[in-house]
């Protein structure tokens, strides 16, 4: 069954319309923000609004089906950040400047490196956001 648009418009709502991993906001990136299944269908996830999060292409992209990856520092295979059980300061923050997320947790810097949220042109962006004082979000 695919989503609805009443779905759909819950979950860019409840995001407030910026990418859940990235918090890249629909203002400022050209593609229209996507829903992810945070548990892909092909794992078994489902398409209740508790498995949905809003992301952009590029996290979307990469996350692709994963669910978990290597927390290089500690050696462990870690499950992804889950945007609907986990709040993204409690694993995530910001460089000085703005342009690069630092995991502060192993599922935060799995989940930076599966969906590659320093990737070179996301930095690119985010300097020229920084630049126009539209980032980082508060
Ligand atoms: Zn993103």
């Amino acid at each position: 069954m695919s989503l609805s648009e009443i779905t759909r418009d819950k979950v860019r709502q409840r995001a407030e319309n910026r990418c859940e991993y990235c918090l890249g906001h629909q203002n400022y990136i050209l593609g229209r923000l996507q829903i992810d299944h945070i548990q892909p269908l092909s794992k078994g996830g489902v398409n209740t609004e508790d498995n949905l999060c809003l992301a952009c292409e590029l996290c979307n992209q990469y996350k692709w089906t994963k669910t978990e990856d290597l927390d290089t520092e500690s050696g462990e295979i870690v499950p992804l950040f889950n945007p609907r059980n986990q709040k993204w300061k409690d694993h995530f923050n910001w460089n000085l400047d703005g342009t690069e997320i630092i995991g502060i947790t192993a599922c935060g810097r799995a989940t930076i490196e599966a969906l590659r949220l320093n990737n070179n042109l996301a930095v690119i962006v985010r300097k020229n956001w920084v630049k126009a004082g539209w980032h980082p979000p508060n």
